[in-house]
C-alpha cells in the first residue's frame, strides 16, 4: 500500500532523515518507534507531502506521491491524524463526524452507514452523539477527532502519537480502537509512538527510527523478545 524508498529529508541545511526505507502492506498495523527528535513526525509529514524528499521515492496505492501536493495526497484518501488534534467544541458529536465526511458527498444512507461504523468502533460517541463536543473529556475529544478523520473512508490511516496526553486507562482504550479500525475498516494503520510497549503490543511489524536513520525493523512480537530492544525501549 505504501512504499518509501531511500529518502533523505532536510530542513534547510540540517538533515533530518537519512536514506530511510519504510513499507506498509495491505491490512497490517505498523508502528514506528524512536525517541524525541528521531524524525518520526518528519517521516509522516514527508509522506503527506509537507516536506519534500531531496532523494528517494514514495509510492502510495501504486502511484508516486513524492512530489505531489498535500491536498492531492489527501484526495488519494491517505489520512494523517497529527498530534494534538482538535474538535469543533460548539458542535454536537454527530455534527463533528458529519463534517469529517464533507469531501465525500455521501448520500444520507451512506452517511448513516458511515456513522454506524464509527459508533461500532467508538461506542462512547454513540451514547454522546447529541452532546456538545467541547463538553466531553479530553480523551473522548481525541477519539472524536480521530473518528472524524476516519469518516472520509481512508485507504490508509497514519496516527501521530495517539497516546500523547492521555491517562493510562484511556491509553488502553485508544489502542483497542486502533485495532478495531483495522478490523472494521480493513485498512492498514501506521502508528508513530513514544509509548513503544503499547505500539509494539498491537502492531504486526515495527520500525525503529533513531537520529534520522532506520535502525531496524521486524515482526513486533520478535522484537519485543529481543534483549537489546527490551533494554533500549521497553524499560528492561
Ligand atoms: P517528537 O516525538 O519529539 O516529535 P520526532 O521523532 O517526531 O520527535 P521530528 O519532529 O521529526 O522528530 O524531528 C526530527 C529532527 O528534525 C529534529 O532534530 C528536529 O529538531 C528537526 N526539525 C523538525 N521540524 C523542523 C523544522 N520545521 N525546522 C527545522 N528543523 C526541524
Amino acid at each position: 500500500m505504501l512504499k518509501v524508498e531511500n529518502i533523505d529529508v532536510y530542513y534547510g541545511k540540517v538533515q533530518a532523515l537519512y536514506d530511510v526505507c519504510f513499507e506498509v502492506g495491505e491490512n497490517e498495523i505498523v508502528s514506528i518507534i524512536g525517541s524525541n527528535g528521531a524524525g518520526k513526525s518528519t517521516l509522516m509529514k514527508t509522506i503527506m507531502g509537507v516536506n519534500k524528499p531531496a532523494k528517494g521515492t514514495i509510492e502510495f496505492n501504486g502511484e508516486q506521491i513524492g512530489s505531489v501536493k498535500t491536498n492531492l495526497i489527501v484526495g488519494k484518501r491517505l489520512v494523517y491524524i497529527p498530534e494534538g488534534r482538535e474538535v469543533f467544541p460548539k458542535m454536537s458529536v454527530k455534527d463533528n463526524l458529519v463534517m469529517g465526511a464533507y469531501s465525500r458527498k455521501y448520500s444520507s444512507a451512506e452517511m448513516n452507514r458511515k456513522l454506524e461504523e464509527m459508533f461500532e468502533i467508538y461506542p462512547r460517541l454513540k451514547e454522546r452523539q447529541s452532546q456538545l463536543a467541547g463538553s466531553m473529556s479530553g480523551g473522548e475529544q481525541q477519539m472524536l477527532a480521530i473518528a472524524r478523520g476516519l469518516m472520509s473512508e481512508p485507504k490508509m490511516v497514519m496516527y501521530d502519537e495517539p497516546s500523547l496526553g492521555l491517562s493510562p486507562l484511556i491509553v488502553d482504550e485508544m489502542f483497542e480502537t486502533i485495532v478495531k479500525v483495522k478490523q472494521t475498516m480493513k485498512i492498514p494503520v501506521v502508528i508513530v509512538e513514544q509509548n513503544a510497549f503499547m505500539a509494539m503490543s498491537i502492531s504486526d511489524r515495527t520500525y525503529i527510527l533513531e537520529n534520522g536513520h532506520m535502525k531496524g525493523s521486524g515482526a513486533s512480537k520478535e522484537l519485543m523478545d529481543s534483549p537489546e530492544i527490551k533494554k533500549a525501549y521497553l524499560g528492561g
